[in-house]
This record gives structure tokens, C-alpha cells and sequence, in this order.
């Protein structure tokens, strides 16, 4: 056996060799998280009329440079009034925040600097420059001009940005159609009592919710039960698909046909294996436009190769950019000592301490233990080539979701 890829050797061939994203139309209700695919130009002006910012008068700044001075109250204008009513000499509008200032009016003095005498007249108490407490039209945003570009992520702030530009269908990335194909004749289904030598078939639920968390809604095929024939036919059956996740089946065990039907068939092999811990017998293969993800069937061997592979992939298919897992630097917290040769990716727990991160490695029973894998928040990176990494050493970390989402303050791992 050669030597194995290094993690990021595999990690470009698996940039290097993934299909272009393709768009579509959807409805702007259904696009928050997904990923623009055209350039987004505003079709008005923003404002698109000198808006008042301010309740009080609108005003013409040249009679207010004494103060302080009478006006007559004209009119009242609110927020959706065309004004019909125009400012003339010593003359002032009532008018209110979002409107449209009238004509013959440049400035609107603050309610707060004005004293109602009687129902006709206003005292304006201050000065005021041209413009005060006016925001003109085009100040924001000219029609015409690009607001959104393509690869943009679409958030609440951006769907407000292109409801606002009356984009009520929106370009997007599509996302890909996936499908998570478990292979050994050990699982049965999470309602079932596993019966000798069985076990629950914990990642295809475990892979499919991975999936969701990308926004990708996933299909599960029933197992393979290590038999040959089926998983040819069964992947001969998923050509459709844009995206396809084994689970098990890629190591090199008599029963582990994953790699076997997939370099008979018109597949390209991208590689197999990598000097990675867990995650050792990872494959990736291209069938046309199809994206093949061979994942091994640990379950902390799964998720992590999930993470590390299937979500980089499937990010990209989504049209972002990159799409692997935040990488940040942390001080150790505690020892490692590690068997050098492969890449190991230690399960840990991340916190940010003011200036920066810490980390603290967390012992687990190994690739199948997902109960203690769960208490981890991220994957410390040790080296290939360590033997040991010591307490205080700066190190690399891969922050898992659990990170993002429970926050700095990690209050969920409280022990
Ligand atoms: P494999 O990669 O097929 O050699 O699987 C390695 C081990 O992972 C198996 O012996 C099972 O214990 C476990 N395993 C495989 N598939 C699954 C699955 N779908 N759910 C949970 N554990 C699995
Ligand atoms: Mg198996």
C-alpha cells in the first residue's frame, strides 16, 4: 500500500473536482439560507423621495435664521401623503418621520425645538441649515446601482434588502438532492430491538440531520445488507441524485462492497483513504455531475468525515464559496500524546477565554463512541508527525456546530 493522501491533499482534490452549482427561481419566502446566484440591482431609489426623519415643520431654513421666529402652519402632512400642500414665505407644514417633504420646504425643524401658539402659528426656537433632518432621495441607494451580489448568503438582513427592491422571486443556488445510502447487515431501524450481533442503524438518522443542518433535505435508502448485487443495483437506481452518502462498506473487509461496485462502474475514483484519524477509509468519486461520498460506518468516524467532507462539498453544490468547518487557533489546556502517522482530529471541548480560545481534549473509547464524542464542541487537529502536543501550546481547532450555536460561553457543557 502507498502512501496515503495527507488531509489536505484530500481535501483540494475534493475542491478541485466538484461540479459548478446551478440556479433556480424561488419564491423570496422560501429563499432565507440559500445562496444568490445573479447580481440583485435596486429598481428604485432609496428614499425615493427627500424623507423627512424627524416629527415637527418642515420649513424653509432661510426664514428660520433669526429665532425666534412665528410661522404659519399650512398644513399637515403624514408618512404615505403626497403632499399636495406647498411651504411658502413664513409658512410651515406639520409633518411626520417617513414622509415626503413638500415643495418650498428644505429643512424640518424637531418638534422638540418648536412651540405651538395657538392652532395657526409655530414658534421656531432654533436655526436651522439646509437639509437638517431631511434625508434625501438616492442618499441611500440610486436605482439602478448592484446591492446584492452573487455568492451572497441569503440572511433575514438580505431578504429584507430584496423585499425592499420588490424581488419577489430570487435567483438562487439549488440545492443538491441527496441521498444517504447505509450499507451493513448489522443495522436495524431505531423502532426495532437490535437482535445478536445487530446493532440500530443510528446514522442514517444521524447523516440525514447532518444534511438538514446544510439545509438539504435528504432521502435514506433502506440498508444494502453488504450484498453486492443490491448495492450496484441500488447505486445504479440513485444516478439522479446529486449527491450520494454511503455509510459503511469502504474499509477493506470482504463485505465492504461500497468501493468495489463504484470502481466497476463508470465512476471516477477522486481517492480513497487518507492519513486521517478517524475517517481512514473516506472515499470520493464523481459520476458525472454526481458528487459520491463513501463515509466509514463508526458513527464518530461518520460524523466527523461528514463534517469534514460531505459539508465542504455540499456547500459548494449550494454555491457558497467554501464551506469547511471555522478554523481557529486555542491554547491547550491539557496534554496530548498522540501515535504519529495519521492526521487525528481529537474530539474537544472550545471556549473562547478573552483574548482568545482555549481547549480542553476530551477522552473518548474511540471511533464508535458517540455518547462521549457528544460532549465535544469541536476537533482538535494534532499533527500527523506529533508524538505530543504540551499544556499552553498553540494549536489548530475545527469549531463544530455545537460551537456556533450554543455560543462563547459554552453554558450548555457546563459539567
Ligand atoms: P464499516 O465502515 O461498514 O466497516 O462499519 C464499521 C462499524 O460501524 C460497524 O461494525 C458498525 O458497528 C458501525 N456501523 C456501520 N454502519 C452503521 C450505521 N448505519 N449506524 C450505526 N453504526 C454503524
Ligand atoms: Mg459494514
Amino acid at each position: 500500500m502507498g502512501q496515503l493522501h495527507t488531509y489536505d491533499e484530500v481535501l483540494s482534490l475534493l475542491f478541485q473536482n466538484l461540479p459548478k452549482p446551478t440556479a433556480e427561481r424561488v419564491p423570496l419566502e422560501a429563499s432565507a439560507g440559500r445562496v444568490l446566484a445573479t447580481a440583485v440591482k435596486a429598481d428604485l431609489d432609496l428614499p425615493p423621495f427627500d424623507r423627512v426623519v424627524m416629527d415637527g415643520y418642515a420649513v424653509c431654513s432661510a426664514d428660520v435664521r433669526t429665532v425666534p421666529c412665528r410661522l404659519r402652519v399650512v398644513g399637515d402632512v403624514v408618512a404615505g401623503d403626497s403632499p399636495e400642500t406647498s411651504v411658502g414665505s413664513n409658512e410651515a407644514v406639520r409633518i411626520m418621520t417617513g414622509a415626503p417633504l413638500p415643495r418650498g420646504a428644505d429643512a424640518v425643524q424637531m418638534v422638540e425645538k418648536t412651540v405651538q401658539v395657538g392652532s395657526e402659528l409655530v414658534e421656531i426656537l432654533e436655526p436651522l441649515v439646509p437639509g437638517e433632518n431631511v434625508a434625501p432621495r438616492a442618499s441611500e441607494v440610486q436605482k439602478g446601482s448592484v446591492v446584492l451580489r452573487p455568492g451572497e448568503k441569503l440572511s433575514s438582513i438580505e431578504i429584507g434588502v430584496l423585499a425592499t427592491f420588490g424581488q419577489h422571486m430570487v435567483e438562487v443556488f439549488r440545492s443538491p438532492r441527496a441521498v444517504i445510502i447505509p450499507t451493513g447487515t448489522e443495522l436495524v431501524d431505531v423502532r426495532d430491538i437490535p437482535g445478536p450481533g445487530e446493532i440500530r442503524n443510528s446514522n442514517a438518522y444521524m447523516l440525514k440531520a447532518q444534511c438538514a443542518a446544510l439545509g438539504i433535505d435528504a432521502d435514506v435508502t433502506p440498508p444494502l445488507g453488504d450484498d453486492r448485487e443490491r448495492t450496484a443495483a441500488v447505486f445504479e437506481e440513485s444516478k439522479s441524485a446529486d449527491l450520494l452518502i454511503f455509510s459503511g462498506g469502504v474499509s477493506m473487509g470482504d463485505r465492504d462492497f461500497v468501493h468495489m461496485v463504484i470502481k466497476d462502474s463508470e465512476a471516477r475514483v477522486v481517492f480513497h483513504k487518507a492519513a486521517i484519524k478517524p475517517g481512514k477509509p473516506v472515499l470520493f468519486a464523481r459520476r458525472a455531475d454526481q458528487v459520491i461520498l463513501g463515509l466509514p460506518g463508526n458513527p464518530v468516524s461518520s460524523f466527523v468525515t461528514f463534517e469534514l467532507f460531505v459539508r465542504p462539498a455540499a456547500r459548494v453544490l449550494c454555491g457558497w464559496r467554501r464551506g469547511g468547518l471555522p478554523r481557529v487557533t486555542a491554547r491547550l489546556e491539557a496534554a496530548v500524546s498522540h501515535k504519529p502517522g495519521r492526521l487525528f482530529f481529537k474530539p474537544a471541548l472550545l471556549r473562547f477565554e478573552g483574548p482568545g480560545f482555549a481547549v480542553t481534549p476530551i477522552e473518548t473509547k474511540g471511533s464508535a463512541d458517540l455518547v462521549a464524542f457528544r460532549k465535544a464542541n469541536s476537533l482538535l487537529m494534532v499533527p500527523a508527525e506529533a508524538t505530543q502536543l504540551e499544556v499552553g501550546s498553540t494549536v489548530e481547532v475545527m469549531a463544530l456546530g455545537a460551537f456556533w450555536e450554543e455560543g462563547f460561553e459554552n453554558e450548555a457543557y457546563a459539567s
